[in-house]
């Protein structure tokens, strides 16, 4: 896929084509911009026009190194990203990163590195890194992506050129969902909704089939299915990402205070239950609604500091009990 057809970044887009259409690509590049939008995608891309033996704005995908690229079997690409159960990118990956640096392309006229979701280097990382940025060699090229700019320390973020990414359309995610990703379309429309901009959201969504997680908080929490306070209510165990979960819980109830307001059904996110919104929209007041609210926020910002996962369910329940 060639940059031409990444969905819905325009703007980025073309700063990075305008780019290759001078020939001006040296030095270090960071993308920002939030999670799940095509950070990653994109620097791939960029990658590839970079190193297309056709020298034109954009890479042919169809060449050697375009092909070599595609399959992720190009010696002179390196994605380097913090292993699941790290905290933090290893310091070893950076130090190998300088030692290839330190060495010739194998066959491309540029080596590039992307380092995705650059802000978990810590600062040791950041600040070894940064000694081959203030460097920066003809024949390589950094290209870092990131969904938390403070992360990023100023010496490192002033070697870079910024290219900002963005939000999705809803428009956009339902385009990409079924023509790349093979949802169908009834998937399509639930998950753009619920998904807040970014394509990656949408996908995680069906891969952890957090549909069924959202129902399951529901029945718990919201129809009361099952006696509440019992302790197989309050289990966070049931969960895959209780963060992630409580979240649809938190859609849910903002689909309910929007429901007082409006009957435009584009703006809803829970859009296969939306029938059952409005019929259990009269039922709450906005103010009680407003005050669930901030109890599932509340919930969500304990889960974040640590606090016991048990006791902030347990607590949010007892909170959204109350008329
Ligand atoms: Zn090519």
């Amino acid at each position: 896929m060639p940059l031409r057809d990444i969905i819905g970044q325009d703007n980025a887009i073309r700063i990075l084509k305008s780019m290759l259409g001078k020939e001006d690509i040296n030095g270090a590049y960071l993308f920002s911009g939030p999670k799940g939008v095509g950070k990653r995608t994109a620097g791939v891309e960029f990658a590839k026009a970079i190193n297309c033996a056709k020298l034109e704005p954009d890479a042919c995908g169809e060449c050697v190194s375009c092909s070599k690229i595609d399959s992720m079997n190009h010696p002179d690409l390196f994605i380097i990203q913090k292993e699941e159960e790290s905290r933090f990118i290893k310091i070893d990956m950076i130090r190998d990163i300088i030692y290839q640096a330190s060495l010739k392309p194998y066959e491309a006229r540029k080596k590039i590195f992307i380092i995705a979701e650059a802000e978990d280097m810590n600062e040791e990382s950041q600040n070894a890194l940064l000694k081959i940025l203030e460097e920066p060699r003809e024949n390589q090229i950094f290209i870092l992506t990131t969904s938390r700019v403070s992360g990023i320390l100023p010496t490192v973020f002033s070697r870079c050129k910024a290219v900002k990414f963005n939000l999705l359309s809803q428009a956009g995610i339902q385009e990409i969902l079924i023509g790349r990703k093979g949802f169908n379309e009834e998937e399509a429309v639930l998950f753009s909704h619920m998904a807040l901009g970014s394509p990656g959201r949408a996908i995680a969504f069906k891969e952890n089939d957090e549909i069924s997680e959202r129902d399951r908080m529901l029945n718990d929490f919201f129809f009361r299915k099952r006696a509440i306070f019992r302790e197989e209510v309050c289990d966070e165990r049931k969960y895959n990402d209780l963060d992630e979960s409580l979240g649809m819980l938190l859609s849910w109830y903002r689909d309910l205070l929007v429901s007082k307001f409006t009957e435009d059904r584009d703006i809803f996110l829970n859009v296969d239950r939306i029938e059952e919104i409005f019929s259990y929209s009269a039922r709450f007041s906005a103010d009680k609604l407003e005050r669930d609210i901030s109890s599932v926020m509340k919930a969500i910002n304990y889960l974040r500091r640590n606090v016991n996962p048990k006791m902030a369910l347990f607590n949010m329940a007892l909170e959204l009990e109350r008329q």
